[in-house]
């Protein structure tokens, strides 16, 4: 077999071309779904699709495939990508190393005429971040069928404006049904978004699963009085049960599960006023660990401390969880796939999990998946200055190429 190494210089500066689309001056890129710069990269990518003699398919929702033909065209498909949409000033990295790394892998196929058994599809996937349209994930979401396709069109901007319609004033609701084809596998690469392969000094992350979380929506019920007449001993203070609830995440991180993580992210106070004691809360819980059992631990405890916290300050209280999503093992073949492809090129890695969902997570619940993580640079994303080495870029990509060589043949 000829050299298949994918060409890094070659990489690197489409990498670079396409993250002048919506480039900010901090060094990030402005591209949230179905907006103008969206459809710049959308049709910037279409373009080198085709120009790597990839048939383009453009789906209802907006997901953007292309396909390779094998020499066996009846044969399940290899499909691999990512997403291109970003969060408002996100980095240059999320998601776009998955895209442009599955391109390159057909590249270096191209560069010696190299044909797989079966047939490759690479893919960017519609509204990963949702950031502009909630829920994220939208485009593989129904694809892999967990959303219609009327619900994901009705999902509506803060401006009010509608996912479907967007999505068409673009340019890119296409023809082809969002439905799956016969699929042999899935693979993803992504950076990080956190900080362990970078501590680790290793540049690759073989991805085991997802976190399971649950999400609740805490509210608490007191009295608004004058903040300078109303002593101490009187007050019904929503957000002192606030405060006491917040320090309870950390105790009970601290104690319940070593990956176990949780937040309070979004706090609403009524009245929010300097000289008036808050008498009313709103505010989130977000528990994550991989675990299920320690996160049913963890959403109990609370329960408690909301619970306790409220009595204390004399209080009425709600709590009501909005989501509950269980752990997500990915496909121990495609896990040691992922594992063997690193070994074969030489690289060290360790297996982690991912506390951050992913497309991948619901293209597990149709065909065997794994996903492969680079570092990221002080485990940051999401924002402008997020970093990854070109060199972990190019590891990656290259143990996604040996990855789609090894599942692409027909033994
Ligand atoms: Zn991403």
């Amino acid at each position: 077999m000829s050299d298949l190494s994918i060409d890094k210089e070659r990489f690197r500066e489409r990498f670079e071309t396409f993250n002048e689309i919506g480039a900010t001056d901090a060094g990030g890129v402005n591209r949230p779904s179905l907006s103008a710069e969206n459809k710049r990269a959308r049709d910037q990518l279409v373009e080198w699709f085709r120009d790597a003699d990839l048939d383009v398919r453009i789906d209802k929702m907006g997901n953007i495939f292309g396909r390779r033909e094998g020499r066996d065209p009846t044969a399940d498909t290899v499909l691999f990508g990512s997403h291109i949409d970003s969060q408002y000033n996100g980095g240059r990295y999320d998601g776009v190393v998955g895209v442009l790394g599955a391109l390159e892998v057909i590249e270096a196929f191209n560069d010696v005429d190299y044909r797989t058994d079966r047939p490759l599809e690479i893919v960017a996937w519609s509204n990963e971040e949702g950031v502009r349209f909630q829920p994220d994930m939208l485009g593989s979401g129904v694809y892999t069928g967990v959303f219609d396709l009327e619900y994901a069109y009705n999902r509506e901007d803060k401006d009010g404006n509608r996912f479907g319609e967007e999505l068409d004033r673009i340019g890119y609701k296409g023809d082809h049904p969002c439905e799956p084809g016969e699929l042999h596998c899935y693979f993803e690469v992504h950076v990080e978004q956190g900080p362990f392969l970078e501590q680790a000094g290793l540049p690759i992350g073989v991805v085991e699963g997802v976190f399971g979380f649950s999400w609740l929506n805490v509210t608490f019920e007191g009295q608004a009085n004058h903040a300078g007449p109303t002593p101490m001993n009187m007050r019904q203070d929503a957000f002192v049960a606030t405060g006491a609830v917040t320090s309870a995440v950390r105790e009970i991180t601290a104690t319940e599960g070593t990956d176990l993580v949780g937040t309070v992210g979004s706090v609403d106070v009524w009245p929010n006023a300097i000289n008036v004691i808050p008498e009313r809360v709103e505010f989130t819980l977000d528990f994550r660990s991989y675990d299920n059992a320690v996160v049913e631990a963890a959403v109990d405890r609370i329960r408690n401390e909301i619970q306790w916290a409220a009595d204390r300050e004399g209080l009425e209280y709600d709590i009501e969880e909005i989501m509950r999503v269980d752990a997500d093992p990915f496909d121990e073949t495609c896990i040691e796939t992922v594992a063997r492809a690193a070994d074969d090129a030489g690289y060290e890695y360790t297996r982690l999990v991912s506390g951050a969902g992913h497309d991948a997570n619901y293209l597990n619940t149709i065909t065997p998946t794994s996903m492969i993580f680079v570092p990221s640079v002080d485990g940051v994303s999401h924002r402008e200055s997020e970093y990854t080495e070109w060199e972990d870029v190019v590891a990656g990509t290259e143990v996604l190429r040996r990855a789609v060589v090894d599942r692409a043949a027909i033994e």
